[in-house]
């Protein structure tokens, strides 16, 4: 059965590499080379998880070294700090050595589980793992894993694999948390917004419910003074209005009248003359 070396970035990542791998006859071993990752115990954290996958596949895992060493990735940037081009000087030494292992240990071909990820530069990887297969001598073998990326979320849950929160560089890192931190306040706007809406909407209904029953109040007194009018004896039930009041109140009795027409907010003139008729609602 050919052999195939696969540069494992993370455990979560290298399931579906060594799943599919194996249904197409190869035989996958796993290789974890990542100075990128950071902080140390973000690295240790990875390493884990993939230590755990492979044992539950059943697949070798060789590991460069026993503790974090971000020197090979900083001196590989050389200063490049912008997303793309840094990725691509990252990619680099992580597949370079990864090939040459492949090449130094009699390995068919070789590959990475970054082709797995949809937040890797894939075309980048592609074409950086080609030239160091020229390099090394040895072949890569390109795949695109990202068709199973549902399956290996699946998976990685099954297995209780840690799942990491930023693609593995210091910066990275920092770019991650704002981005959360940029998702949390849109998060925190969006419902304050929600909340303000609704309470509008609230206010809305009470006063239209307000104003309906106003209406109805209206209809219902008027319906009942044009019963009382067809039929004076009849006892309507609706309060008496202040032209109803006034016109039981003789004009010299001013102190009675005043009140009745200040209740009323209309002005009265000192006995002289009748107080002006007052408005009825029809
Ligand atoms: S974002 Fe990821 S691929 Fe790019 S430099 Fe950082 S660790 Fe490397």
């Amino acid at each position: 059965m050919p052999r195939v070396l696969i540069h494992a970035c993370c455990g979560p990542c290298s399931l579906m590499p060594i799943v599919h791998l194996r249904d197409e006859g190869w035989e996958p071993s796993l290789f974890f080379f990542n100075p990128n990752i950071h902080p140390a115990w973000e690295w240790e954290r990875r390493l884990d998880a993939l230590r755990l996958a492979a044992a539950r596949l059943d697949v070798p895992l060789m590991e460069e070294c026993d503790r974090p060493d971000p020197t090979a990735w900083v001196s590989a940037l050389g200063g490049i700090v912008q997303l793309g081009e840094r990725c691509r000087l990252c990619y680099r030494p992580r597949l370079d050595r990864t090939a040459a292992l492949a090449s130094e240990t009699g390995f068919d071909a070789f590959t990475s589980s970054l082709l797995y990820s949809r937040y890797q530069q894939h075309d980048i990887i592609r074409r950086e793992a080609e030239q160091t297969a020229l390099r090394h001598d040895v072949r890569f073998l390109y795949r695109d894993f990202r068709q199973w990326w549902y399956d290996g979320i699946r998976m990685s849950r099954e297995l209780g694999l840690y799942r990491q929160k930023w693609c593995g560089c210091v910066l990275s890192m920092g770019e991650a948390q704002r981005q959360q931190q940029e998702a949390e306040k849109r998060r925190a706007a969006q419902k304050a917004e929600r909340a303000e809406r609704m309470e509008r909407e609230a206010e809305a209904r009470r006063l239209k419910r307000e104003a309906l029953a106003a209406r109805q109040e209206a209809k219902r007194i008027a319906r009942l003074r044009k019963a009382q009018e067809r039929d004076p004896a009849q006892d309507s039930g609706v309060p008496p209005s202040p032209h109803d009041r006034l016109a039981g109140i003789g004009v010299h009795e001013k102190p009675a009248v005043q009140a009745v027409a200040e209740e009323a907010g209309q002005s009265f003139r000192d006995g002289k003359g009748q107080p002006e008729p007052f408005q009825t609602e029809s």
